[in-house]
């Protein structure tokens, strides 16, 4: 049997996430006793599976076509849903990432494929699978079987480590039927600023209700730039217009799992807690002895945030040189 890895580029560069994921379903393909196959899809991105060949796949399927130049479900899904008919696997990964999230349940709905997302870890039981995922705002956690002959799952970024990996993949072609999408893609729109995608970020500088305001960001911004981080936001201060929801960290926003989380005047309620939980390291600044933050922060900072961030700036900068 086989592992199918959907590779996630965008605009001809892969993703960390892809390298997460293939560096699992290596580890998992060697737990089973299962080969490894990629399927990497996009327009013109045969030079990218070079670069995928470091982590050990035993097969690099590479779809061409300038119907796949940009995401779309559909043209997307049908191309992952034919392949996966043609290697019939054991199992499939994706990424929890935007695409990964959009795409797992389209293709594991046309296949009749259970899927487990947001996987925080994958269990080799006898030559099938259990699927870890947090439940209840990450109150809980379940593990679960899945009944079908081909099972889907997708991967938490930033939880399962990147590992080269020995191997020698043949790179195929290949090439279905694309049918013609619906949906065409006009324009893309870039945010500006080269700061890290919150989901990929080594390191998360996150701002709440406690700011006080909008402008209370631009301090959350310098001590990200001090530490080349990404700059999340509670909901609170994204429903009072001082964040876009793109950076909304927690339960209905993104779920993050940085090396280093910094929580500045954010309560830690439990819905946010739900997105940022799994952070390996977390800070929280709180003027309120009391607040739910240093329950589950790994460093707490009582204290004015006005007071406490500038001086954590500086120090940072003393040490950076
Ligand atoms: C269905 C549902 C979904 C939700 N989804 C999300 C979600 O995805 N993400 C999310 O974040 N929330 C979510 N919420 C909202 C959540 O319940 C909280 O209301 C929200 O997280 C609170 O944001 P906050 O911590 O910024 O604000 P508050 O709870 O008001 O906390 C502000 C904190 O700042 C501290 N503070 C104030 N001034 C200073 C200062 N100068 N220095 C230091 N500390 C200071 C205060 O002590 C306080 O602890 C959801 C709620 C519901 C019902």
């Amino acid at each position: 049997m086989s592992i199918i890895v959907f590779a996630e580029q965008r605009g001809g560069a892969l993703r960390k996430i892809t390298f997460e994921v293939i560096s699992e379903g290596k580890r998992l393909a060697a737990a089973a006793g299962d080969s490894l196959k990629v399927l990497l899809a996009g327009d013109n991105v045969s030079g990218l599976a070079e670069e995928l060949k470091k982590f050990g796949p035993d097969e690099i399927a590479v779809a061409n076509s300038d119907q796949l130049a940009d995401y779309t479900t559909e043209s997307y899904a049908g191309v992952l849903a034919d392949y996966i008919k043609q290697e019939n696997p054991s199992l499939v990964l994706l990424g929890h990432s935007a695409i990964g999230k959009d795409l797992a349940p389209r293709v594991a709905a046309r296949l009749g494929a259970g899927l487990v997302s947001d996987c925080i870890k994958i269990n080799v039981d006898g030559g099938d699978f259990s699927f870890v995922h947090p439940i209840y705002a990450g109150k809980a956690i379940a593990t679960y079987k899945v009944n079908s002959a081909v099972k889907m799952a997708t991967l938490r970024p930033n939880v399962f480590p990147i590992e080269e990996a020995e191997g020698a993949a043949s790179v195929v072609d290949f090439a279905p039927e694309i049918a013609a999408s619906r949906t065409k893609v006009k324009e893309v729109i870039q945010q500006a600023g080269d700061r890290p995608e919150l989901t990929e970020a080594d390191i998360i500088c996150s701002g709440g209700r406690g700011l006080g305001g909008p402008d209370g960001f631009g301090l959350i911004e310098e001590l990200a730039d001090t530490l080349g981080a990404a700059v999340g936001s509670s909901r609170a201060a994204v429903d009072a217009g001082w964040r876009d929801h793109q950076a909304q960290v927690g339960q209905t926003g993104k779920v993050v799992s940085p090396n280093l989380y910094i929580a500045c005047g954010i309560s830690g309620a439990i819905q946010h807690l739900a997105g940022m939980g799994s952070s390996k390291c977390i800070v929280g600044i709180n003027k309120d002895p009391e607040a739910n933050i240093f329950n589950v922060a790994d460093y707490g900072i009582e204290g004015d945030l006005y007071k406490v961030v500038p001086a954590l700036i500086e120090k940072l900068k003393e040490v950076n040189g």
